[in-house]
């Protein structure tokens, strides 16, 4: 008879306790030989060196091994010491492993020789999960750091507690044949504490030392390609040396190569920017410890401890002032992406340059990651000065992570190296493998595995607007599906017939047979926010963004919805006005300030006495202007749009005529940055009725807007009169929802909730009004967690 104990945990954030194991079950077990089952992120953590030494303790007899449902153990003993046993791992794991059930089956009684790790096995229809990659962990540290330790300074020290995972595995189980290890045959002292279970580095796959293992080199950019000019010894120091003497230095990191320069120096920064082609959006920045944070930037002990935790990724801080970074850091924004060193060999380079370095992505502008060695050389030949590299393989890409602490709570803003393969667990159990193909912009794939309720999201992949992040998203999607030996047999894609998303999705399913649901963009942002807090509805959805595809064609952005996975109802939106060029207005936000003056204003708007009237007349001429607000195009030729985000840029336009959007967000973020940070009366919105929806008017708002900039009311107040009106609307049309079908929990969801200012007041908002508000935390809000919400929809739809 079986009687599994199941319990779960959903907080991936932090390595999870499980909370409630039942004892009385365990007091009434009819034997004392069991199977136990342990499932989650348990795989590549130190689990059966655990086990192994915990049986000892216990003196226990029986077997531990990992196969693909995890870990199981067969233990044997009487019944008070395996209770205590069981207690044990589910109290003491290793902190970083996740377990999500501990199931238990008796077996009739057998012999045992002690108790013994038996080697890995594989079996049929089962999966497991795989850790994400670590930072290095103090134990380590501090023998790289001990002159007379064998790894004295060795950059690819790890153990069973910390290194590379996810970037250098290639299939499951976990074990070092399976990774970009395998080339390296390790000595007889790794050897022997790779066999030794009571030993930190048991089992640990990634183990190597200066003898066996992964080597460095140091390469100088030459006009006739790259020189080999240190080994192994003298890499670090010449890296150093390049850094010192203003050189920008390819650095091959954990999932991929960096871009890396002083952070002091404008000159090279701003160097680096022109060779990477990319113009404003901010660089992350190194720090070599939590002091030099500290000395730039502003951060709360939350903040400093996800920063030096085992995920390590880069937080969103506020500069202080006399923040010294150079210019362009981040120019014009007052917040520095800042993370701290998480490889040893970031640690080696760190501690020997003494100061904060520019840690930026090794891509020119729109590219991926670039993350083998061959390839990073050759597309950044021109980028860089010197490279630091070496021969361990990165096998599959993953970007940094990206945090930031809003409204009380870290949000990761995009989900990849630390986080990534961990699931993410949703409500409803998977009815079979179901793969999302993600939106167009920011893209992640998403892959729930069958009688599961795990959501694996991929690595952030990025806009598919080239060739080079189409390749890198395909060679994602196979990875996924290969590494959790998907047999997928649904899948889900945007409802936006034209994204590359769409058609390889389609072309996909056709090859392969398998029924494709197209989730519609904000329905997918508001289901991915019910399943990452495991609810499955109903619920009001706020989903506000920059475009999706809408249900009629027109393109959306400013939606609340009602229902769940489902199903939804377009419940209310934004007024939907022309965007005059079509997708020209995204990149160009006058564009939207135009057609929003001329929606409220018509004839008369390019007669207002604003600064923004004026110059657009003297910037773009007259007849142009005419053109591009000539009736009849404007009225029928223009796509329509409802979104929230060209609303932001409209009124960023208004405000700082000029700006030309360079990455999606900046006039919305620039907006938030200005606010003062006293409060300031709402501006009016209007919420009208129509054929049983609510329509949210900006008309009235704009009319005082355009009053306030002729009497010379400055741009940071009229952005909080801004930002207040339109949270008191929300939370208005909100109530009003609920007044019609009695829901009293909303989801907010989409790339808008970014803005800090928008998230913190509509959440408070919201909550005075007795809703129960669910907010994203683990899946990014904007576009990356996209593809989780369609896996979930397929889900909850497809037959
Ligand atoms: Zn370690
Ligand atoms: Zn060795
Ligand atoms: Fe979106």
């Amino acid at each position: 008879m079986n009687s599994p104990v199941e319990t779960s945990d959903s907080n991936p954030i932090q390595a999870c306790q499980l909370a409630n194991l039942p004892t009385c079950q365990l007091a009434n077990l009819p034997t004392c030989h069991l199977a136990i089952r342990l499932t989650g992120t348990v795989q590549g953590v130190g689990f059966r060196p655990f086990i192994y030494n915990l049986a000892r303790e216990y003196q226990l007899e029986g077997t531990v091994r990992n196969d693909n449902g995890g870990v199981l153990i067969q233990v044997q003993s009487p019944p008070e010491r395996l209770q205590a046993f069981i207690h044990a791992i589910r109290d003491h794991h290793p902190p970083i492993a996740v377990l999500d059930s501990i199931r238990l089956t008796p077996l009739p009684v057998a012999s045992y020789d002690g108790f013994r790790i038996l080697p890995s096995e594989r079996l049929d229809d089962t999966h497991t999960t795989l850790p994400p990659d670590l930072a290095v962990c103090s134990e380590c540290l501090s023998e790289m750091n001990d002159p007379v330790d064998r790894r004295f300074e060795y950059p690819f020290i790890n153990c069973t507690h910390c290194g590379p995972r996810w970037t250098i595995v290639q299939s499951l189980p976990y074990d070092r044949p399976a990774t970009t290890m395998s080339p390296f045959e390790m000595c007889p002292d790794c050897r022997h504490e790779y066999e030794t279970p009571s030993d930190r580095r048991f089992h640990a796959q990634p183990t190597a030392c200066p003898k066996c293992g992964p080597r460095l080199a140091l390469l100088i950019a030459t006009p006739d390609g790259w020189q080999p000019q240190g080994d192994h010894q003298t890499a670090i120091p010449q890296a150093v040396q390049a850094l010192s003497e203003h050189k920008i230095l390819l650095l091959q990191g954990i999932g991929g190569f960096h871009l890396a320069c002083d952070a002091r120096d404008e000159a090279t920064v701003a160097e680096l920017r022109r060779r990477k082609q990319r113009l404003e959006k901010p660089f992350a920045v190194m720090f070599p410890d939590l002091d030099a944070i500290r000395r730039w930037c502003e951060a709360d002990g939350e903040e400093e401890a996800l920063l030096a935790s085992i995920r390590a990724p880069i937080v969103l801080l506020r500069k202080r002032p006399e923040c010294p970074a150079a210019e362009s850091v981040a120019p014009e924004n007052p917040l520095i992406g800042a993370m701290l060193p998480y490889s040893p060999l970031h640690h080696l380079l760190l501690s020997k340059f003494k100061a904060p370095l520019v840690m930026t992505s090794a891509n020119q502008s729109d590219e991926p990651i670039a993350y083998k060695v061959k390839e990073a050389l050759l597309r950044l030949h021109g980028a860089a000065d010197a490279a630091l590299i070496h021969n361990r393989e990165i096998h599959v890409f993953a970007d940094d992570s990206v945090a930031r602490k809003i409204s009380g709570s870290i949000r990761l803003l995009r989900r990849s190296r630390g986080y990534v393969p961990e699931p993410v667990k949703v409500a409803a159990r998977f009815r079979r493998d179901v793969l999302a193909f993600g939106p167009h912009l920011k893209n992640t794939l998403c892959l729930g595995k069958k009688d599961g309720n795990q959501a694996f999201l991929s690595q952030h992949i990025g806009d598919l607007d080239s060739e080079s992040v189409i390749e890198a998203y395909q060679r994602a999607r196979d990875h996924l599906r290969h590494l959790f030996e998907a047999r997928v047999e649904l899948a889900a894609c945007d409802l936006h017939p034209d994204y590359i998303s769409t058609t390889l999705a389609e072309e996909w399913c056709q090859e392969n047979g398998i029924p494709l649901v197209h989730a519609q963009h904000h329905h997918a942002h508001f289901a991915a926010c019910l399943a990452e807090n495991g609810e499955s509805g109903p619920a009001i959805g706020i989903c506000l963004d920059g475009t999706g595809y809408g249900s009629d064609g027109t393109i959306w952005g400013g939606e609340i919805l009602t229902g769940g996975p489902a199903a939804f109802q377009r419940a209310g939106y934004l007024l939907p006005v022309p965007m005059p060029g079509g997708e020209l207005a995204v990149k160009q936000p006058w564009r939207m300030a135009l057609a929003w003056l001329h929606q409220v204003f018509g004839r008369c708007a390019r007669t207002l006495q604003t600064d923004f009237t004026r110059n657009v007349e003297r910037e773009i001429g007259a007849q142009t202007l005419e053109m591009l607000l000539n009736e009849y195009i404007f009225e029928n030729i223009y796509p329509l749009t409802s979104s929230l985000g060209r609303l932001f840029d409209a009124v960023a336009a208004m405000l700082f005529f000029g700006i030309r959007s360079q990455f999606e967000g900046q006039a919305a973020s620039q907006l938030e940055w200005l606010m003062p940070a006293s409060a300031e009366p709402p501006y009016p919105f209007d919420i009208e009725r129509a054929n049983g929806r609510l329509i949210l008017s900006p008309a009235a708002m704009f009319h005082a807007l355009v009053k306030d900039q002729i009497a010379g009311i400055s741009a940071a107040v009229i952005s909080r009169r801004f930002h207040e009106g339109l949270v008191a609307a929300l939370a208005e049309m909100c109530r009003l929802i609920r007044d019609d079908n009695g829901c009293k929990t909303a989801a907010l969801s989409g790339g808008c909730f970014q803005n800090a200012f928008l998230l913190t007041r509509l959440e408070e908002e919201l909550t005075a009004r007795g809703f129960r508000v669910l907010t994203h935390h683990l899946v990014p809000t904007g576009d990356g967690g996209v593809s989780l919400g369609q896996a979930v929809i397929a889900n909850a739809q497809g037959d």
